[in-house]
């Protein structure tokens, strides 16, 4: 620690939880952009949380349009009855598609969102006329994290967080690699070369598993956690989309970070001239007010169900809760009322412009990379050899404990380079979409104090 930094108050917690600290922060008061630590501490919030927080925190509408609710009507069972907000909600859902997609499930979780999604992508194989029940596997990428249910955490490729699971994962779900420049381009290859390869990396994957058995290819438009902010290079996911075609596949979309309007547009996707099969959403669908993800499903699919069973077979006690839609319904409104989108376009530049002036020729930022507000920044010891410092360092987790103990204190979201054992450790910075250009001078300027530190 640095001698400008100041100690972390830490408190001992009777929550069992993953602590990176070893000793649990406590957050007294969480008030627009920032939060305090119960040692009176203000700390500026760059990464919302885990890329959650999308307008900030307390905000009065959503806490008024949560309490209203609880006094309608707080809980129905799904299993029999609908309710106004979810029904709202997942209309403007279906409309922010464009007509693409035409139902949604609503989850408490990303995980379950994607347990739910690979759920749904079998029901349409054995409810395609005819069946297709030999369709049961999953092709996924390395690097790449879908979730931490036993489901979810299989269809990820992320070695750290699958080790000591391995044995007890789902047996029918294989990894091709992660569409990332930084680290997969090959000397002299163009990205579209690149992007051919890794083509020619899933049609080989489709035809080593068998083509007729593979219900849907998996990946994250720009990869979160696992990578730090990878998009996909230029025409990788419509030649993906292609070869899922081709064998008759689904394309299962993970947008649980990177989408509701992270990188500029509602929907990741609709920068890349494709549409998926079915889509998963999360974090700031309800922006941190209530636990919310859903699942989109295209026409495509919701034709075969409404010929077949026409329902999801799938349920939970707490899906489409009213009180959790209705605060996602204002979080969604007041993103589109106060047109934060085109905020999350201007200061996405913004942010770009100052992270590359400030570390762009930083000797240990390896590659700066991202889309609207959504930055990563990978570490590597050598630039040149693009080399990663050791994991055993911690170098991520460092970086986010001297952000925090810096004067101003700034959250930042670390992540190890433990995801696929190739690429360094990174920090996601993920600011609310109504961050100021004051907001984010501070963060690149505390944000380079850290790394410096
Ligand atoms: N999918 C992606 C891309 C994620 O980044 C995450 C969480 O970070 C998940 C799924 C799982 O979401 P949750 O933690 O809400 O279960």
């Amino acid at each position: 620690m640095s001698s400008t930094s100041q100690p972390l108050a830490q408190t001992k917690s009777a929550v069992l939880h993953r602590d990176l600290h070893r000793q649990t922060l406590e957050i007294v008061e969480a008030q627009g952009s920032y939060f305090t630590l119960s040692n009176g501490r203000r700390i500026l919030d760059a990464s919302g949380g885990a890329a959650v927080s999308c307008i900030g925190h307390g905000n009065l509408q959503v806490q008024k349009a949560i309490a209203d609710q609880v006094v309608q009507v707080d809980y129905t069972v799904s299993l029999f009855f609908t309710n106004k907000p979810a029904e709202q909600l997942c209309r403007m859902m279906i409309d922010s598609t464009a007509g693409s997609m035409a139902r949604v499930f609503i989850a408490n979780s990303g995980s379950e969102a994607t347990d739910a999604a690979a759920k749904l992508a079998r029901q349409y194989f054995l409810e395609l006329d005819p069946p297709q029940p030999q369709r049961i596997r999953f092709i996924a990428r390395n690097g790449s994290y879908h979730g931490n249910t036993l489901g979810a955490l299989s269809i990820s490729g992320h070695k750290a967080r699958r080790a000591i699971y391995e044995p007890m994962l789902l047996p029918n779900i294989s990894h091709v690699s992660a569409c990332n420049a930084y680290r997969g381009l090959a000397p002299d290859e163009t990205d579209e070369s690149y992007v051919e390869r890794l083509a020619d990396e899933l049609d080989n994957e489709f035809q080593r598993v068998g083509p007729d058995t593979v219900c849907a290819f998996v990946a994250e438009p720009i990869v979160g956690a696992a990578l730090g902010c990878v998009p996909a290079s230029l025409g990788y996911l419509k030649a993906m989309r292609k070869i899922c075609d081709k064998y008759g596949a689904l394309l299962m979309l993970d947008e649980v970070m990177c989408g509701m309007g992270r990188t500029g547009t509602t929907h990741a996707w609709q920068q890349e001239d494709v549409v998926p099969d079915i889509q998963t959403v999360g974090k700031t669908l309800g922006g941190g007010y209530l636990p919310i993800a859903g699942v989109l499903a295209s026409n495509k699919v919701i034709d075969v169900l409404d010929k077949g069973t026409g329902q999801f077979v799938h349920g939970q006690t707490y899906q489409a809760h009213p009180t959790v839609c209705a605060a996602a319904l204002e979080v969604q409104r007041i993103i589109a009322a106060d047109d934060l989108l085109a905020n999350v376009k201007l200061m996405g530049e913004y942010l770009e412009r100052a992270l590359r002036n400030k570390l762009g020729d930083h000797p240990h930022v390896g590659n700066i990379r991202g889309r609207g507000l959504f930055w990563g920044l990978e570490f590597v010891y050598d630039r040149q050899a693009k080399e990663p410092f050791p994991v055993t360092l911690g170098l991520a987790l460092a970086i986010h404990d001297e952000a925090l103990a810096h004067e101003p204190g700034i959250m930042i979201y670390p992540g190890t380079g433990s995801a696929d054992g190739l690429q360094g450790d990174h920090v996601i910075l993920a600011p609310a979409y109504n961050v100021t250009k004051v907001e984010i001078d501070m963060i690149v300027q505390a944000l380079g104090n850290a790394i410096d530190s």
